[in-house]
């Protein structure tokens, strides 16, 4: 999400008359884009703006804008900072330029966060943001061949651990016709895969002429776009409801590839009821249990919390019991950080100790490395489709990496595939022959 908000925002400034350029030497502005989710992140942007607050003491003339979760989250305590001269919450981004050029005109510190984001955005506001992705949707600068289109804005789940809701508002589904036209437009520029963006987006709903549109409809009309190769979606909810349609879709099209970001956070009951997810052990299971039987084969990945407010070492095993059953192609695993305002941070203290959580982290890290080993060492001499993204960190460590350095690209199932090819099939497809696994990475030639 952040990254889509980020070439967003690239692209209205160059087309705002602006010039990109990741020197902050050479830079007039500098923004930030952030996140809130962990305050890690958080942290991070302020040892970001204390360097920055260095450079302005000799470069006083330097803009340093925030945007993002992070400047709706703190608003008028961010513009406090000596560094900050603008603070732009995420729902606020389509003024981007405008707030740059009266900064720079004005030079004085500007605030756009959006009051009460959890009251039913203005239409006026929602138009606004309408437009603004719609003509500024491109595709990734950085990964060629590829984009990401958002399916959703917010999300009304509040988990009770999750700031998003506080701070990318309610849950609006946009348009499916704006959202098709969007795909279109970026099939004609060459891409190749898009990636339908939402907090929950299996529970996309759009009520148009008559018909309520679902992901599965989307994902259906979306495969009809010529050019378009290869549809993911991420990232959904465990729920009953939004579910089958969505895999008898990935099942029928060719396109819609067969992987699904399902976050669990916990295999302990209790510790789920906590969390005000709407599901038990069992019947996440059962979920996966249903992908597979629709879907067989699909790549499957979850997201967990380790170390939630009461997470008893019999929780934690209820997890690692979860993660050894879900046979997950890879897991995110998260320490809990305490989100000020959310339910959690509100309601319970945050019990388990940093060394519990760090243990527990290392300990589900190792269940799963097993896990995703043994799945990956079933690639073993078999060929793979690869959509390459183009060098990998050390694309110039094989003998001929002038004319076939090594690449770096993912299957429609995300597995991460390094071989040596041309540098010009970044943004392709290509097939490549498995000779090699580790735990996270295949390893390969090209066929
Ligand atoms: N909407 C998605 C969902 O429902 O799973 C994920 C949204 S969240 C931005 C991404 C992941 O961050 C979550 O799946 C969760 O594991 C983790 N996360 C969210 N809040 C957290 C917190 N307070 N502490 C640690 N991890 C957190
Ligand atoms: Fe956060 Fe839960 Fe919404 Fe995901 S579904 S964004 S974890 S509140």
């Amino acid at each position: 999400m952040n990254k889509l908000d980020t070439s967003l925002v690239s692209s209205a400034l160059v087309q705002g008359g602006f010039a990109l350029t990741d020197r902050v030497g050479e830079a007039d502005v500098v923004l930030i884009n952030t996140c809130s989710v962990r305050e890690h992140a958080e942290q991070r942007v302020f040892s970001q703006l204390g360097h920055l607050k260095h450079i302005k003491e000799s470069r006083p003339e330097l803009v340093v804008g925030v945007i993002g979760c992070m400047a709706q989250r703190l608003g008028d305590e961010l513009l406090q900072h000596q560094a900050v001269d603008i603070v732009c919450g995420p729902a606020e981004i389509s003024r981007i330029s405008s707030l740059l050029l009266e900064t720079l005109r004005q030079k004085k510190k500007t605030l756009a966060t959006t009051e009460r984001i959890r009251s039913k955005a203005a239409d006026e506001q929602n138009q606004a943001l309408e437009e603004f992705e719609s003509a500024h949707s491109g595709r990734d600068e950085q990964i060629p061949g590829q984009a990401f289109v958002r399916a959703m804005r917010g999300c009304n789940n509040f988990c009770a651990f999750c700031i998003v809701p506080y701070v990318r508002g309610p849950e609006v589904s946009r348009p499916p016709d704006v959202i098709l036209e969007q795909i279109r437009r970026l099939a004609d520029q060459g891409v190749r895969q898009v990636t339908l963006l939402g907090q929950t987006v299996n529970s996309y709903k759009y009520q148009v002429n008559g018909k309520t549109w679902s992901l599965a409809d989307l994902l259906g009309a979306a495969s009809d776009i010529a050019g378009i190769e290869w549809l993911k979606f991420v990232t959904s909810y465990p729920s009953q409801e939004f579910f089958d349609d969505i895999l008898h879709v990935m099942a029928g099209s060719p396109k819609v590839c067969e992987y699904l970001h399902l976050p669990a956070q916990s295999g302990s009951d209790r510790i789920l009821r906590a969390m005000n997810r709407h599901y038990s052990s069992r019947q996440y299971l059962e979920l996966l249990d249903r992908a597979r039987a629709i879907v067989p084969g699909i790549a499957i990945a979850g997201d967990f919390i380790v170390g939630f407010p009461g997470e008893t070492d019999e929780d934690f095993q209820a997890t690692a019991d979860l993660l050894q059953k879900a046979a997950y192609k890879n897991a995110f695993i998260f320490k809990y950080s305490p989100r000020p305002g959310t339910a959690a941070d509100r309601r319970l203290q945050d019990t388990v100790p940093a060394e519990i959580k760090q243990k527990r982290n290392v300990e589900l890290l190792a269940v799963q490395e097993k896990i995703s080993d043994k799945l990956g060492r079933d690639f073993l001499g078999k060929q793979v489709k690869v959509l390459v993204e183009g060098l990998s960190k050390k694309s110039h460590v094989n003998v001929d990496a002038d004319q076939n350095p090594q690449l770096v690209g993912r299957t429609a199932g995300e597995w991460i595939v390094v071989f040596n090819g041309p540098a010009a099939l970044a943004g392709q497809f290509a097939n490549v022959r498995i000779s090699a696994t580790s735990p996270l990475t295949l390893f390969g030639e090209p066929v």
